[in-house]
C-alpha cells in the first residue's frame, strides 16, 4: 500500500502548531500538536478550506502542556466553529490528571479555559488512555487510534511524577519565564554573517531546563508506513534520555524529530542528541521573546557533532528566517559538517516536509 507522511511547522510566533498527515489510498489521519501562541487560527482555517470536505478532520490533537506558547492557540481552535468541529479526540492533561482524581482546588486559567472548551465541544478527552491522564505507565505500550491501517502513537512523556510534581508545586498561577531558572552559558546569537563555531557551541556548559511545566509535555513517536517522527514539544532532555533508554535501548532513530523547547540550550543535552538521531530537525520558534534567541547553537551543534554515521546527511527545516535561524546558512560550517538548512518563506503560514 502506498503510504505518505507530511510534516508541516506552521508559524506560530514562539510556539509550535505541528500538524502530521499521515495518508494511504483508503484515508488520511492527521494529528495536530498544539496551537502556537493563536496567531494560527486563520492560516490553518485556510489550510482546511482547501481541503476535500471529507478529508477535513483533526483525528487527534494533542495539546503538549499549559505554557502559552502551545496552548493559547488550542484555546483558539477549541472555541472556532469551523475547527473545532473536526476534532475526534483530544490528549490533554488537566488538572485532575495532576493532581488525581476528585480535586479540582486550583486552577490553571487557560487549562480551565480549554477544559470548558473541550466539554462543550464533547470532544473525547484522553480517550486512548481510558480518560486518564495521557503519561507514560508501566505497562506503556503502541498505541493504535486509528486502528492497525493507521500510525501507531508511543509516547517519551511526560512521566506520572511530572505531573505529580507540577500539582505539588501549584500556587494558582501559571510559572512565569521569570520563576525559571536560566541556564548559565546560554548566548545570544546575533546577524546571520556571524562566525559560526561549531565546536565551540557543541561543548558549551549545558544546564538541565528547571521548568516543572515543560517537564509535563506530552511527547511521542509517531510511526506510519515506515516513516517516523519524534514529537518533543518542551520535553526536558532528561525526560526523553530516560525513555530511550526503557523503551528503545538508548538509541531511537527516527526520520524528522523537532528540536525540543524551540532549540533552548537546556533542553538538548550531549547525551539525549546522542539518543536521538533523526535526518531531519524541526526547529519552530521565531526566535522567542528573551533576549537569549532560539535556537540556542549548541542545541543544533550537539546534534551535529553526536550524529552517527549512518544518518549521513542532516537537514534543519526552520518556520521562521530570523538572525539566530539564518546563522546555520553558513556555507563553510554546512560544508564541513555535512548538512542543509530550509526557510519558510515569507509569503507562506508554514513549512513542510514530506515523506512517501
Ligand atoms: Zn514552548
Amino acid at each position: 500500500m502506498q503510504c505518505s507522511l507530511e510534516m508541516s511547522a506552521f508559524k506560530a510566533a514562539d510556539g509550535d502548531c505541528i500538524l502530521l498527515q499521515c495518508r494511504s489510498e483508503n484515508r488520511s489521519y492527521k494529528v495536530l500538536v498544539d496551537g502556537g501562541r493563536g496567531s494560527t487560527l486563520s492560516p490553518l482555517r485556510s489550510f482546511f478550506r482547501d481541503m476535500a470536505a471529507d478529508d477535513r478532520r483533526i483525528d487527534l490533537f494533542v495539546v503538549s502542556h499549559i505554557d502559552s506558547d502551545h496552548i493559547a492557540g488550542a484555546i483558539s481552535i477549541a472555541g472556532d466553529p469551523e475547527l473545532a468541529p473536526m476534532v475526534q479526540e483530544i490528549w490533554f492533561n488537566g488538572p485532575q490528571h495532576l493532581f488525581g482524581d476528585g480535586n479540582r482546588a486550583l486552577s490553571i486559567a487557560e487549562g480551565d479555559e480549554l477544559i470548558r472548551l473541550i466539554g462543550r465541544n464533547g470532544w473525547a478527552w484522553n480517550k486512548s488512555f481510558q480518560g486518564k491522564a495521557a503519561m507514560r505507565r508501566a505497562e506503556a505500550s503502541t498505541l493504535l487510534p486509528a486502528g492497525a491501517d493507521g500510525p501507531s502513537l508511543r509516547l517519551l512523556g511526560p512521566y506520572p511524577e511530572a505531573l505529580r510534581e507540577l500539582g505539588s508545586r501549584w500556587t494558582g498561577k501559571l510559572p512565569t519565564a521569570a520563576d525559571r531558572p536560566t541556564a548559565p552559558g546560554v548566548i545570544a546569537m546575533g546577524g546571520g554573517d556571524e562566525s559560526l563555531n561549531v565546536l565551540t557551541l557543541a561543548g558549551q556548559r549545558y544546564a538541565a531546563d528547571g521548568s516543572v511545566v515543560n517537564a509535563t509535555s506530552i511527547a511521542f513517536v509517531l510511526r506510519y508506513g515506515g516513516r517516523s517522527v519524534a514529537i518533543c514539544a518542551d520535553s526536558h532532555a532528561e525526560t526523553l534520555e530516560r525513555s530511550i533508554d526503557e523503551d528503545f535501548q538508548g538509541k531511537l532513530n527516527v526520520d524528522i524529530a523537532t528540536l525540543p523547547h524551540h532549540g533552548s540550550s537546556a533542553n538538548m543535552s550531549v547525551a539525549l542528541s546522542g539518543r536521538l538521531q533523526a535526518k531531519h530537525w524541526i526547529v519552530s520558534t521565531d526566535g522567542g521573546r528573551g533576549a537569549a534567541k532560539k535556537p540556542n547553537g549548541s542545541s543544533i551543534a550537539r546534534i551535529l557533532m553526536s550524529r552517527r554515521p549512518s544518518v549521513g546527511h542532516l537537514n534543519f527545516v526552520f518556520n521562521s528566517d530570523h538572525a539566530a535561524a539564518k546563522l546555520w546558512d553558513n556555507e563553510k560550517a554546512r560544508a564541513d559538517f555535512n548538512y542543509s538548512v530550509r526557510y519558510a518563506a515569507a509569503t507562506d503560514d508554514r513549512i513542510a516536509i514530506f515523506l512517501t
